[in-house]
């Protein structure tokens, strides 16, 4: 069985006002094994969404995937066709979108959109099939009276019930990977808490990976997986999140973890010094002459810096 999602080496751009190519994404590394939690947590502008969405083959023109291997179960995302890539989305991963709203359509009852995957998939056929796989897949959510909900609306929902919900419609089609994007930004703490709990029990019943992307340092360790932290559009340290938790090896996530305000991401991706070097305490002459390249770092991590290593990232594209 081949590693479930692989991302080797991202770069994405957009073409700028002038039509000139704008990095915005450049050097994100990211793998999930089966059932394995993985955080991937990052600032505002970190490329942490995008990089979800190019994981998905869902990244929105103009922007594109300019460099880099993309992996799903095997399959070559870029090089996919869209009918191989539908074939990927809700069946090997299901995603739970950032907006609770981007889950769904305000004028369907919640059957249709909560069973729609299984149905493109050809897993249920006929409105009685569908309505009874969504009371199922609500009530394994959590969401109490499961089989009148099913004719709710969404806007009758609590946003913590929606949430709930969209989970609900990114399982339907037995996905191997939940793809979870910012799950508990419109949350408060109390539903927070209880949506990790719920995406915990679910990798564990249903043995699925769990790929959360946040910018909440605290909701990425609580998860307990694996943890990639992403800055100004790379990857610059991957361990297991207790431990980054504790002892963090890269400035940048040092920084996080103190609470200090640091800047999301440069103007430019620069590919010719470390792009934490403005704001980090430990910068050397070193850092402004060469960009890292990402290298072995503690207990099986990886680290983007030259405390750690003297490896230089090679140009490319
Ligand atoms: Fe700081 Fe240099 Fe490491 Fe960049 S490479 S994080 S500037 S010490």
């Amino acid at each position: 069985m081949p590693t479930l999602a692989v991302i080797e080496d991202l770069v994405v751009a957009f073409p700028d006002t002038e039509g000139r190519r704008r990095l915005v994404v450049d050097g994100v590394w990211l793998d999930v094994e089966d059932g394995e939690t993985v955080a991937v947590v990052g600032a505002s502008g970190s490329g942490k969404s995008l990089t979800i969405l190019a994981l998905l083959g869902l990244v929105p023109a103009p922007g594109e995937v300019v460099h880099g291997h993309v992996r799903l179960v095997g399959v070559d995302v870029r090089a996919a066709d869209e009918a191989t890539l539908c074939g990927l989305r809700g069946r090997t991963a299901g995603l739970v979108q950032q907006e609770p709203s981007a889950n769904f359509n305000p004028v369907q009852r919640l059957w249709r959109p909560v069973s729609e995957a299984a149905k493109r998939h050809g897993l249920v056929s006929g409105v009685k099939e569908r309505r009874a796989l969504a009371a199922d897949l609500l009530a394994e959510v959590g969401l109490e009276d499961a089989p009148a909900m099913v004719d709710a609306f969404p806007h009758q929902l609590s946003g913590g019930q929606r949430q709930r919900a969209a989970v609900a419609a990114a399982l339907a089609a037995r996905p191997h990977l939940l793809v979870a994007d910012e799950p508990t930004s419109a949350l408060d703490s109390v539903s927070q808490a209880e949506l990790l709990r719920l995406l915990g029990r679910l990798r564990h019943e249903r043995g699925l990976a769990v790929l959360v992307v946040t910018h909440d340092l605290e909701l990425a360790t609580a998860t307990g997986g694996r943890m990639l932290v992403l800055h100004a559009g790379e990857t610059v340290e991957v361990g297991e999140s207790v431990r980054l938790a504790k002892g963090p090896a890269h400035p940048y996530t040092q920084a996080l973890l103190a609470g200090r305000v640091v800047p999301s991401a440069p103007a430019e991706l620069s590919r010719s010094r470390c792009r934490f070097v403005d704001g980090c305490p430990r910068a050397m002459p070193r850092c402004r002459q060469a960009r890292p390249a990402l290298a072995d770092g503690l207990e099986g991590g990886l680290v983007r810096c030259f405390l750690w290593s003297d490896t230089a990232e090679a140009a490319h594209g």
